[in-house]
């Protein structure tokens, strides 16, 4: 949709509601149908050999339309449409899920004797396809444990180096669930040391899922893929899974043939809801912002609580909160806390609440609630995962819309069984 000549640009949450979808598309339907038809009929057979031209050989033959659902459909035009208009981008790529996107970026773009050189702490799924999968393919990794440090992270390249070409930069910013950040101005400077190491430069992939596309912009920061759990706040009612990559069309264009061979591709009912969930994202994403903020304030001051890894609490000047004051335009509202004691303390923490739900995954309507040492992060071995900051007090929030002082009170009373 564009903005009518005569006004200046829309803005993203105006973009948002309509986005992707012109009604005289679907016999002037107010919002999008749900596209339930795994295949699609061709006009005529010289219609289906140029669209066949035009899908497969990228000819500029003039032909649009649909094929077979695996390839593409209508519903997830319009979610890909939306997502590079909130992210920037020229293209997007939508999946069936975070890692179904994660895994295509990795697959598709490195190859046997390439590293990947990544941010430290990174979600539990990317670490195992790195550690697992890719390693069995001849692909290795390297980690680097301050993202705002440019000597570790410099330290960390050298070491990549030494085993192969550095085929792909990952970051995770800010960090599942300790909220580290990555500073990406000195992520790009290290780029251009590796290119000038290797001669060749590495493609930046930044995974945005923490924050999403309303509080930060990484491509404009940089990154050439933009990598956002759907399924987290642009779903945001924890009922479908959806994984999404913006950047620019050639690259793009390569996840999605990635895609089609696959299998990956978001089906029609999710692109529906998700479509649905991308209008109220940026009043899901304030009002738990603000709640967020709330809470973090109310367990930073209380006498149970050892510690607040909320990103705003980051000292005033220290590195990692002249990045964040930098690059973001929000704290979100997932972080995590340590309850003064042990496993046993942080159960019955948990096992108080009334409201606040114990399960995982983040930035859904309802808040809730995890201890990551026996879940998220349980098959990580206690010596890494204590490195990165998370131990056996250790709690992660994601905090939703419900009323802030229904929430809060449910803390407080929770916190009388630490
Ligand atoms: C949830 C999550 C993923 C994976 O997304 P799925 O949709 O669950 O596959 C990747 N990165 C981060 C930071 C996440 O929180």
């Amino acid at each position: 949709m564009k903005s009518p000549s005569n006004l200046p640009p829309l803005h993203l949450e105006t973009l948002t509601v309509s986005a992707g979808y012109e009604p005289a598309s679907a016999s002037g339907s107010a919002k999008p149908p749900a596209y339930h038809s795994s295949t699609f009929v061709y006009p005529s057979a010289l219609a289906a050999k140029r669209l066949h031209e035009a899908f497969f050989d990228h000819a500029d033959n003039g032909a649009t339309g649909y094929i077979y659902g695996r390839l593409g459909h209508p519903g997830l035009d319009i979610v890909e449409k939306r997502l590079a208009v909130l992210d920037g981008a020229e293209d997007a790529a939508i999946f069936a899920t975070g890692m179904a996107a994660i895994s295509a970026i990795m697959l598709a773009n490195l190859g046997p004797g390439d590293v990947v050189l990544h941010s430290q702490p990174i979600y539990g799924g990317t670490d195992m396809l790195l550690n697992t999968e890719l390693i069995r393919l001849g692909i290795s990794a390297v980690g680097f444990p301050d993202g705002c440090d440019p000597d570790v992270m410099r330290k960390a390249a050298d070491e990549a180096l030494g085993k192969g070409r550095i085929a792909l930069v990952w970051a995770e910013t800010p960090a599942n669930p300790t909220a580290a950040i990555v500073d990406l101005e000195e992520v790009a400077r290290l780029i251009d040391y590796i290119e000038k190491q290797q001669e060749h430069r590495p493609l930046l992939g930044v995974d945005n899922t923490f924050l999403g596309p309303f509080v930060q912009s990484s491509l404009t920061f940089g990154a050439d893929l933009c990598m956002t759990s759907l399924t987290k706040y642009a779903g945001g009612h924890s009922d479908f899974l959806a994984g999404g990559v913006s950047g620019s069309a050639g690259p793009i264009a390569r996840l999605k043939t990635f895609r089609t061979l696959v299998g990956s591709t978001l089906d029609a009912h999710s692109a529906w809801l998700l479509a649905r969930s991308f209008e109220t994202m940026h009043l899901r994403t304030e009002r738990a912002g603000d709640n967020a903020r709330a809470i973090a304030e109310m367990l930073a001051a209380h006498p149970a609580v050892a510690s607040v890894t909320y990103v705003r609490f980051k000292p005033e000047g220290s590195p990692a909160r002249l990045a964040f004051e930098r690059q973001c335009k929000g704290a979100g509202s997932t972080f995590s806390f340590r309850v003064r004691g042990d496993e046993a303390a942080a159960f019955r923490f948990l096992d108080a609440l009334k409201i606040l739900k114990v399960a995982v995954s983040l930035g859904g309507t309802e808040t809730l609630i995890c201890h990551p040492a026996t879940t998220t992060h349980y098959a990580v071995a206690r010596d890494r995962r204590e490195a990165l900051g998370i131990d056996d007090a250790t709690l992660r929030i994601s905090v939703g819309i419900e009323h802030i002082d229904d929430l809060l009170a449910d803390i407080a009373h929770a916190l009388e069984a630490v």
